[in-house]
Parts: structure tokens; sequence; C-alpha cells
């Protein structure tokens, strides 16, 4: 088993945590942005990497 690197997708509008994801070594260096659904302001909204 590898041990990824876990990482939290926090919206970027009502800062909460909405996803976990991990990253492979290629994509360490960049921030994650990801456009996804939140739950808390019911549209998609900007996540970005958090620890
Ligand atoms: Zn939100």
């Amino acid at each position: 088993m590898s041990q990824d690197n876990m990482i939290k997708m926090e919206c970027t509008e009502c800062k909460r945590v909405n996803y976990f994801s991990h990253k492979n070594k290629k994509t360490l260096k960049t921030r994650l942005e990801l456009k996804k659904h939140c739950n808390s302001c019911k549209k998609h909204t900007l996540h970005k990497e958090t620890k």
C-alpha cells in the first residue's frame, strides 16, 4: 500500500471542507483548485486545497 498525501478541499466562500482527495508526487508542487458543488453554498464554488 502506498501512502498518498491526503488533502482537503475547502470551499473558498464558506471555508467548509467538503471534499477529500490525495495527490501524487507529480501534482505536489501545485495547489489544487477545483470547481465543485458545495452543500453549504448550494452551488458550485471554487474549492482550494488546504491542510
Ligand atoms: Zn461553500
